[in-house]
Parts: structure tokens; C-alpha cells; sequence
């Protein structure tokens, strides 16, 4: 018996979750300079991060021998103001990522449930299962949340219901009033985390105010991020917004300084960067038009997406994916959510993503 075979059965059992590839790593594996790479894996930021940002990393980089504001005061300041909210509402974490384990720790036991998507994000399974409780995965509607047999799936062991607006790796978008439908029918003892990494893409008449709900749905907890449109994503930073019991039990099991210095500090300077999201917004819509013509061109077909990212069907993505791989072109394969004819392929700049479906077409036409 090794310490391994002790480790508990629902650990064992977790498929550990597949990043898209590091440039450094593909360059060393198909003999290609990093800097011809093109990485289109993650979602991340094609114009980088916002000016302001950066400034507040190198005005901040001096503190880093001191432990990081574990409260994130200057940052929950900003959210407030910006959101209307109180400090009490507020969580930070490392990334959302972290939040959603946060809240699968505070809440989650074995034996408990949770219910999620086909084909949502892969980190619900998993820090459902970390926690040893029970995911409940409903069949999918048109590659989208499926709101009615998710309400019927709650039983009196459902604890969290996780819902991603847009989803990844599908774009898949659920408007305002029927997710506050949704929530209204839900029951209090359960929560609903409504994850929403890519708010920040959404076309203005998309918009809801899921913020404003939380005055009537203390079972809500909203999850942003700043890895996304924000383009902080190596820093690791992203917020919870939900009512004070929720979040009161949650910073209890959160590491004290999850939430590094110079993350901090970024964070609170990107958010005052209108101008910055507008044009990562803007690029993203143009992104889109380009591949979704050149999809149309290459008779391919494409689920149409809400966030920075779209997922298209090549056929035999693991051939197609490895052709695009020589090419140095990085995309994501998503065949771990069950969709092994798909790519999912993030918006870039308007030359990566002419490099992309360039590749993209070569590789189809082998
Ligand atoms: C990227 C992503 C996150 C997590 O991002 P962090 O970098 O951990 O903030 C959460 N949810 C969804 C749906 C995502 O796509």
C-alpha cells in the first residue's frame, strides 16, 4: 500500500485539468523561436494589459518583500464605488478559479451535490470532486446551459448550481431575464454561482444587472475576473460579489494572502481603464467578423460566441490541432469537454487571427 493507493477515492479519481500549451514549450517541442509563436489557447487579452496597470506593477514591484494587504482594501474600495456595493459583499481570489474552489470548500461536503452544464467549465467537475461531493451534469440545449432541466435536477442535496455567462468553451450566452428567472426559482439554501468571465465582451443590449439582483437573491454569489478583458491574467485576480453570510464563510477558508501585492495593484488601476476595455471589446467584435467569414468561406461550421474565444468543428481536431502545432499556431482542443471535433480558438489581433485561419486552412487542405 503507497501513500498514493491511501489518497481518498474522489481524488484519485479527478482527470487533472489541461491549460492551453505555454509558448516556450511548443517552440522547444517543433523546433520553432517563441517569439513566431502564436498563442490563441487561453482567452487572454491579444492587446496586453492596460497601461495604468503596468505603471501600478512597477510603482508596486519595491513592496513585494512585505506580505500583501490580506483584506485587498484599495481594491474592494474600488470595486465598491464601482458597483455599488458594500465592502461585506466583496471577495477576492487568486483568479476566479480560486473562488470557485473557495466556495466548493465553504459549502460542499461528501455526499452533497452540484449541478452544472454539459460542456461548461472544467473547473466546476473539479472542484466539485476535490471536495468529494457529487457533480450533477445536465445534458446541454444547442451546446448551451439547459435552465429548465438544471431546476428539475435540484434536490435536497444540490448545494451549488454553477452557471457560465458566456460559457467556455462554447460562447453560449443566456439572457438577463431568464437567468433571473432561473435564480428566482432556485431554492435559498442553494447556491448559484454565476461565473461571468467574459461579461466585459458583452454587446450593450446583452447587459443585464446580476449585481443589482443580489438586494433580492442572497443565494446568488457573481464571479469577474481580471484575466480576461482586463489582460491580467498571469497575475491571477478576480472577485466575488454575493450577500455577507456567503462571503463571510467564504474568507474564512480562503489562504490570508490569496491575492498577491502587485495583482492587487493591477487590479485597481485596469478597473478605471474604460477606454482600455472599450478597445479590447472593439477588437474582439472585429476579431469575430474575421473568423466567422473565413469559417463561412471554408464551409466550416462554428457555435456562435459571446466571449473572446469562438469553437469551431474541423473534423479530427487532434490532426488538425497537430498540424496547426508545426505551424506554431497554439489553439485548444476540446475533446476533454466531449466535443473531440471542435477547437476552440481565442480572438487575437487582427494579423494573429489572419495567421491562424491561414494555418487553419493549410492544415484542412493537407
Ligand atoms: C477563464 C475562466 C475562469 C477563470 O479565470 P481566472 O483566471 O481563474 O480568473 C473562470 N470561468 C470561466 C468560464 C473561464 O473561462
Amino acid at each position: 500500500m503507497s501513500i498514493a493507493d491511501r489518497a481518498p477515492a474522489h481524488i484519485r479519481a479527478i482527470s487533472p485539468y489541461q491549460p492551453g500549451r505555454p509558448i516556450e514549450e511548443v517552440a522547444r517541442e517543433q523546433g520553432l523561436s517563441a517569439d513566431t509563436i502564436i498563442k490563441l489557447a487561453s482567452n487572454e487579452n491579444p492587446l496586453g494589459m492596460s497601461e495604468a496597470a503596468r505603471e501600478a506593477i512597477f510603482r508596486t514591484v519595491t513592496d513585494s518583500a512585505r506580505y500583501p494587504d490580506g483584506n485587498g482594501f484599495a481594491l474592494k474600495t474600488a470595486l465598491c464605488r464601482r458597483y455599488g456595493v458594500q465592502m461585506e459583499n466583496l471577495i477576492l481570489g487568486n483568479g476566479s478559479n480560486d473562488l470557485l474552489e473557495i466556495a466548493a470548500d465553504a459549502f460542499l461536503t461528501p455526499g452533497a451535490a452540484t449541478v452544472y452544464s454539459q460542456y461548461s467549465f472544467a473547473v466546476y467537475a473539479l472542484a466539485t470532486q476535490a471536495a468529494g461531493a457529487t457533480g450533477i451534469v445536465i445534458p446541454a440545449q444547442d451546446y448551451g446551459h439547459n435552465l429548465d432541466a438544471m431546476l428539475a435536477a435540484i434536490d435536497a442535496n444540490t448545494r451549488i448550481v454553477f452557471l457560465a455567462n458566456p460559457n467556455n468553451p462554447t460562447g453560449t450566452f443566456l439572457h438577463g431575464a431568464a437567468l433571473e428567472q432561473f435564480i428566482e426559482r432556485v431554492p435559498r439554501d442553494v447556491l448559484v454561482i454565476l461565473d461571468e468571465a467574459y461579461t466585459e465582451y458583452l454587446a450593450d443590449e446583452q447587459r443585464y444587472d446580476s449585481i443589482g439582483w443580489l438586494s433580492r437573491f442572497p443565494h446568488l454569489l457573481v464571479l469577474r475576473t481580471f484575466s480576461k478583458a482586463y489582460g491580467l491574467a498571469g497575475l491571477r485576480v478576480g472577485y466575488g460579489i454575493g450577500a455577507p453570510d456567503v462571503v463571510d464563510l467564504m474568507n474564512r477558508v480562503r489562504q490570508p494572502f490569496n491575492v498577491s501585492t502587485l495583482a492587487l495593484a493591477a487590479a485597481e488601476a485596469a478597473l478605471g481603464d474604460e477606454a482600455f476595455l472599450r478597445a479590447s471589446a472593439e477588437l474582439n467584435r472585429r476579431g469575430m467578423a474575421q473568423y466567422t467569414q473565413a469559417f463561412a468561406r471554408l464551409g466550416l461550421r462554428w457555435m456562435p460566441s459571446c466571449g473572446n474565444f469562438l469553437t469551431v468543428e474541423v473534423g479530427d481536431a487532434a490532426a488538425v490541432n497537430a498540424a496547426l502545432l508545426r505551424q506554431g499556431v497554439i489553439v485548444r482542443p476540446i475533446a476533454n469537454y466531449g466535443l473531440p471535433e471542435w477547437l476552440r480558438i481565442s480572438i487575437g489581433t487582427e494579423a494573429e487571427n489572419a495567421a491562424c485561419i491561414a494555418a487553419l486552412e493549410r492544415a484542412l487542405h493537407r
